[in-house]
């Protein structure tokens, strides 16, 4: 908490003006500090004879020197028997990581098979340990079992930092394993440092993408951070890392899980999972509705790619929200990514800034989207994508 030494305080309220939160209120000349408090320490910073204080654990130096390396959590497709390509980029950028403090990196794998190529994918992006939890009740993804392997994993060894996948299963994991370690977590993040304090910097997108907020979390270990699927780049070393494997036994609770696997449905049709698709074309607010949007599915099936969409266009109920591309939906990083009708808001285009090429179509010679386009085309989106179905029908894709 901030505390006030009475005997130096000389009523001046700078601290109260200070404070971006409104967390001081200046009674009977002295500052009394609310339930708000976020102990950011602009007050203290900003009191001219230091009557103030963060006597929180955080201004208590703590000891973390039993804490190192960064750990990448895997995460693998069960049905099919492989490992994410998420799994690999937060990997290598744990390696990254861990190359700048100097420690090691480590992947964690809870699973009842290994993935095809599992040991070979690690060791090329550097891994030098994987922590491997073996059990026929890790055949696929659980909460409970889930969280607590890596829970007790983290106990046992001790990361100073662990990266999770931002998928529906690392959404769900993530939090508890923050919650049961009572530690931090900053979820969906877009890029990771690590500061002169050799804190894990966790940097993401807030108050609706204007700002960049740098966050750290000093007085607490493991960091905690999720990160989605293509934000991250792979970095394939040239020379593989001799990795080591370490089988940890752990008993595991049947019990204590509370959901019951009934079947896993693999998803049909043109709405198919948009990160993972090599082309991407997304209809926005200008295709103007649903029957238009048809279009769009056309020229996907023909062109063997996914169909993506902006948030208006899910608003609309032209499309489902598992394809919305951007912010609040997925992030895409296909070879190329055709924008239909689509202006280019920043919350849309920080979900394609890794696309390799984007070809948009618009009416609007000034739409923001031009800007980041390999191809513009100007015109009507529905009569465009006409004439491409028609092309392609004719001369393949
Ligand atoms: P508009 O901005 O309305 O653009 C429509 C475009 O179509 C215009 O450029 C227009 O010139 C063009 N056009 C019109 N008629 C035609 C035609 N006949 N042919 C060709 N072009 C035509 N948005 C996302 O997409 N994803 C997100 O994840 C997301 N998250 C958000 C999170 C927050 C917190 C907030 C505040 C917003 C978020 N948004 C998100 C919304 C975002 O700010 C924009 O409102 C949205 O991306 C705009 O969608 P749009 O480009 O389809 O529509």
């Amino acid at each position: 908490m901030i505390v006030v030494d009475k005997n130096k305080c000389i009523g001046c309220g700078l601290c109260a003006k200070a404070c971006s939160f409104g967390a001081i209120e200046m009674r009977d000349k002295l500052p009394t500090v609310l339930d708000t408090c976020v102990f950011c320490e602009e007050c203290v910073k900003a009191c001219p004879v230091q009557a103030l204080k963060n006597d929180s654990v955080s201004a208590k130096k703590q000891d973390f020197s039993e804490y190192a390396g960064i750990w990448a959590v895997m995460e693998i497709n069960h049905e099919r028997g492989q490992l994410q390509k998420v799994s690999l980029e937060l990997l290598s950028e744990a390696k990254r990581l861990a190359d700048i403090l100097g420690e090691q990196v480590s992947a964690v794998l809870l699973c009842r098979d290994i993935p095809e190529d599992f040991e070979q994918n690690v060791a090329n992006v550097g891994c030098d340990i994987v922590y491997i939890v073996k059990n026929d009740l890790l055949e696929r993804y659980d909460t409970e079992l889930y969280t607590s392997a890596v829970c007790e994993l983290a106990k046992q060894y001790k990361p100073a930092g662990i990266l999770f996948p931002a998928t529906e299963n690392g959404r769900d994991l993530a939090p508890r394993v923050s919650c049961r370690l009572q530690v931090g977590l900053t979820a969906d993040c877009t890029a990771l440092d690590i500061d002169e304090q050799r804190n894990l910097v966790q940097i993401r997108p807030t108050y609706g993408g204007n700002i960049m907020a740098s966050i750290i979390s000093p007085d607490h270990r493991p960091q905690l951070a999720s990160v989605r699927p293509n934000v991250l780049l792979v970095n394939p070393l040239k020379t593989p890392a001799d990795t080591q494997f370490v089988c940890v036994d752990m008993e595991l609770d049947a019990e204590s899980s509370k959901a019951k696997f009934v079947k896993a449905v693999e998803k049909e049709g043109v709405f198919r999972d948009v990160g993972e698709a090599e082309i991407v074309i997304s209809g926005g607010y200008g295709i103007g509705s649903a029957e238009n949007f048809r279009i769009l599915q056309k020229l996907a099936v023909k062109m063997d790619a996914a169909v993506g969409a902006t948030r208006k266009a899910v608003d609309e109920g032209w499309a489902p929200f598992d394809i919305q591309v951007g912010q609040t939906g997925k992030t895409v990083a296909p070879e190329l990514y055709i924008a239909c009708g689509i202006s280019g808001a920043l919350q849309h285009t920080i979900g394609i800034k890794n696309a390799k090429h984007i070809i948009s179509i618009n009416t609007d010679p000034a739409a923001p989207i031009f800007t980041m386009s390999d191809v513009a085309i100007m015109g009507d989106a529905v009569q465009v994508l006409s004439r491409l179905c028609d092309k392609v029908e004719k001369y393949g894709r």
